[in-house]
């Protein structure tokens, strides 16, 4: 559908826990973790509903994500459901892989399209203390499998200042020799990340080329979303770039988000939005919610505002 500033909307990415089997330093706290309580989050059935009435409403592709999506029961059958629903055309996930090894065929014969990898480093010592758990075989195993897996594959990577800046060359080396994208993301100064300093992108390209020669750029697809390719001379693979600060993509963007409690989010940075838990609970009709839930997404804000830093959220609970 198109929202009052003549953006599509036709992405929603929907978060199915709060829970993660990481500390990531950067986005949630070694302790005192408020978790929501099982009867706050929504059912399968529920999502269900919901991803039914946004496919009538005219999305096309989901995200599953978190907390760490895998450690939700059942994804499987969850990534199915949602797969076969009239006028979904595409599902991805974003796993940090902890679980993924074992996951992956299931995932993708449930119909699974895309899987986005959060990996940070390739190197473990850094790995354990970026994430503050030593799973980083588990991550590399997974890493193995889905670039020999039947599906298309992004590794996500967020530099930043004094703990991963000296791995950002041997991650972009993924791309040499696999069609994959390796993408790096700006970091967003929100919670646990406020203490911590991004790279910039500008800062990344530059020594990506050093390395490895100019960067050039490959033109953009529909759903792509805001991520700029490029190719390096004797790559099979992409690299790519997200500055969300640096370069407000807002007048382009085509998501909106559910968090793992109901709330229909309509930008990462801002409360607005429409708690559909409530709705459905209240047991008004599917009619009333998609009526309800069609005026929410057309009052979707013009932009973020992440440079005054005034929203409160926490990206473990909205899922990035
Ligand atoms: N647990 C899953 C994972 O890590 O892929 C899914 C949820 S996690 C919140 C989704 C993505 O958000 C990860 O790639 C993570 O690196 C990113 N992220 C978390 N905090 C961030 C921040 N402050 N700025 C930018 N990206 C962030
Ligand atoms: Fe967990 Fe993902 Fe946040 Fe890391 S980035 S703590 S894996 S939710």
């Amino acid at each position: 559908m198109i929202d009052q500033f003549n953006r599509k909307i036709e992405y929603v990415r929907i978060s199915v826990t709060d829970r993660c089997n990481l500390r990531c330093r950067y986005c949630m706290p070694e302790h005192g973790v408020f978790k929501l309580a099982h009867e706050d989050i929504l059912t399968f059935e529920e999502i269900l509903t919901v991803v039914k009435i946004f496919a009538a409403l005219g999305i096309r592709k989901i995200r599953l994500t978190g907390g760490e999506p895998l450690l939700r029961r059942n994804i499987v059958e969850l990534v199915r459901n949602i797969k076969s629903v009239d006028g979904i055309e595409k599902v991805a996930i974003t796993t940090n892989g902890v679980l993924l090894d074992k996951m992956v065929d299931a995932l993708i014969e449930a119909g699974l399209d895309s899987i986005n990898l959060s990996l940070d480093t390739l190197n473990k010592k850094i790995f354990n203390q970026i994430t503050r758990r030593p799973m980083f075989e588990a991550v590399v195993s997974s890493l193995h499998k889905i670039i020999a897996a039947n599906c298309e594959v992004k590794i996500n990577c967020v530099p930043i200042v004094g703990l991963n800046d000296a791995d950002i060359i041997e991650l972009v080396s993924l791309a040499r020799d696999n069609d994959i994208k390796v993408r790096f993301i700006e970091l967003m100064p929100i919670g646990c990340a406020s203490i911590y300093k991004g790279i910039p992108m500008s800062a990344i390209r530059n020594s990506i080329e050093e390395v490895y020669g100019h960067l050039m750029p490959l033109s953009k697809d529909e759903l792509q979303g805001p991520a700029e390719y490029f190719s390096l001379r004797g790559f099979v693979g992409r690299i790519g770039f997200i500055d969300a600060i640096d370069h407000k993509f807002c007048s382009h963007c085509n998501r909106v988000r559910l968090t793992s409690d109901g709330f229909l989010k309509l930008c990462l940075n801002s409360q607005i939005g429409l708690d559909v838990k409530s709705l459905l609970r209240s047991g008004v009709s599917e009619n009333i919610l998609m009526d309800e839930m069609r005026r929410a997404i057309y009052n979707k804000p013009q932009e973020h505002h992440f440079e005054n830093n005034v929203d409160k959220t926490k990206m473990y609970q909205v899922g990035g």
